[in-house]
């Protein structure tokens, strides 16, 4: 096994903590990327959290650049979201009836987005498990296509590896999804405009829809290319296949109406479905997938397509999307575009001083640093990325009291609550982690 890396820092705690979660969980941990497996040493249990500040059960504060990976916009425990919930809270929980929270969220992203019509779920893997199925119900095929290094979720079609050519099927990318699962998936590169002509000659008449992150950011950030959404929203047009745009990471992310705000809204073109996550739950497990009246009618119980869920549109949930929402203004995403300004370019400057190979890429207000030459535009790219480099700078950060993604291919987040002193403390520590993965 590798060296553990050396900490300056109280960890016991967590590392007791770790031990006992192991006992019990695979790995200790309920989602794969937080057992620090990328970057090694004792993930850091958090037992509590506030504005840009994590604090850890040994009692350490870090500057959170995770934000939960992405959904706290406005910093931790806001207290008019707080106030929000506990007083929704006090009302119960949850009803399994309709309620008033979730028409008003949907109200908010109706008006703030290109899609019609919403329904709830309860995760981003549900949103884009759903809209596939409804984009195979409404147009009647059977054929998925994705991008390699984009993440939908651990959808089962989704979670495929490209066959042996760029045409042919897909297969399983883990154990435990059926052959079956994932041979009416096509994986393509992303941002490959001719891939996709290609595979809409070969296939063309049973290619249901296409599914792309709204911009890649699951591979570190790699914006589509200029016109490339739109040019997928056209060909699937022309094919009569839906194009559904994963704004999970993105949607009131990016911008205030997410990628689309700053591509499709500007180019003038609407994507068929969208899915929703992260954000518009306000650190509440709530998502969601929308779209076209008509293809969102097909859906039950108005149409045929089935799709239900016990805790959608919780009213917990969804009180605490509608409230972040409410709150997240353009002072709110004029103020994390310049601390992201301020840090990327520190970042950069930091690394380019202690000579260390390396790209910053952004769409809106998501950035993310990558340890190798750019410009990156697709997942053979990203996987240059050298990931001893990231792990040795990740580790610095942390030990000068800075939370960044424990894997090199992420966006780094920030949120409203991101103030002089935290993005100050973020500017202390580049240049020793900079020097640290130079080393
Ligand atoms: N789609 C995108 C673009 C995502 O980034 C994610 C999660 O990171 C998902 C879907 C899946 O969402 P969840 O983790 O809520 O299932």
């Amino acid at each position: 096994t590798p060296a553990q890396p050396v900490t300056t820092l109280a960890t016991q705690a967590s590392a007791d903590l770790f031990e006992r979660a192991r006992t019990v969980t695979p790995g200790g941990v309920n989602s794969p990327v937080r057992a620090f497996n990328a970057v090694g040493g004792t993930p850091r249990f958090i037992r509590s959290a506030k504005g840009a500040w994590l604090t850890d059960v040994d009692g350490n504060d870090y500057v959170d650049l995770i934000c939960s990976w992405g959904p706290m916009l406005l910093g931790h425990a806001h207290p008019e979201v707080q106030a929000a919930v506990a007083d929704a809270v006090a009302r119960g929980t949850s009803y399994g009836t309709p309620t008033v929270p979730e028409v008003e969220l949907a109200e908010e992203m109706v008006a703030r987005t290109p899609v019609e019509k919403i329904r709830f779920v309860s995760s981003g893997t549900e949103a884009t498990m759903s809209a596939i199925r409804l984009a195979r119900g409404f147009t009647g095929r059977d054929v998925v296509v994705k991008f390699a290094g984009c993440y939908h979720g651990h959808v089962d079609a989704l979670l495929a590896s490209a066959g042996s050519g760029l045409a042919t099927f897909a297969v399983p990318g883990t154990p435990g999804v059926p052959a079956s699962s994932t041979e009416l998936t096509l994986v393509l590169p992303y941002n490959d405009r001719q891939a996709v002509l290609d595979v809409f000659a070969e296939h063309g008449s049973r290619i249901a829809c296409v599914i792309t992150e709204a911009a890649a950011g699951n591979m570190g950030v790699v914006p589509p290319e200029p016109g490339f959404n739109q040019f997928l929203a056209q060909t699937c047009r022309e094919n009569g296949a839906l194009f559904v745009s994963d704004e999970v990471m993105t949607g009131f992310r990016a911008s205030k109406e997410g990628q689309w705000g700053l591509d499709g809204k500007v180019e003038g073109w609407v994507p068929d479905l969208v899915t929703f996550g992260k954000v518009m739950g306000g650190g509440f497990p709530a998502a969601a997938f929308g779209g076209r009246a008509d293809v969102m009618a097909s859906l039950s119980p108005e149409g045929p397509v089935y799709q239900a869920g016990t805790l959608s549109g919780n009213p917990v949930a969804t009180t605490a999307g509608l409230t972040t929402l409410r709150l997240a203004t353009d002072e709110v995403y004029a103020h994390i575009g310049s601390a992201a300004d301020v840090i990327k370019t520190a970042a950069s400057e930091a690394l380019t001083a202690a000579g260390v190979t390396h790209t910053v890429q952004s769409t809106g207000t998501m950035f993310s640093v990558f340890f190798c030459e750019g410009p990156v535009k697709d997942f053979a790219d990203a996987s240059r990325t050298d990931s001893a480099a990231y792990k040795a700078f990740f580790h610095s950060m942390l030990d000068s009291g800075v939370y960044l993604p424990p894997s090199a291919y992420e966006a780094w987040f920030l949120s409203s609550a991101h103030d002089d002193r935290a993005v100050q403390h973020v500017l202390d520590a580049l240049p020793a982690a900079a020097r640290a993965a130079a080393a």
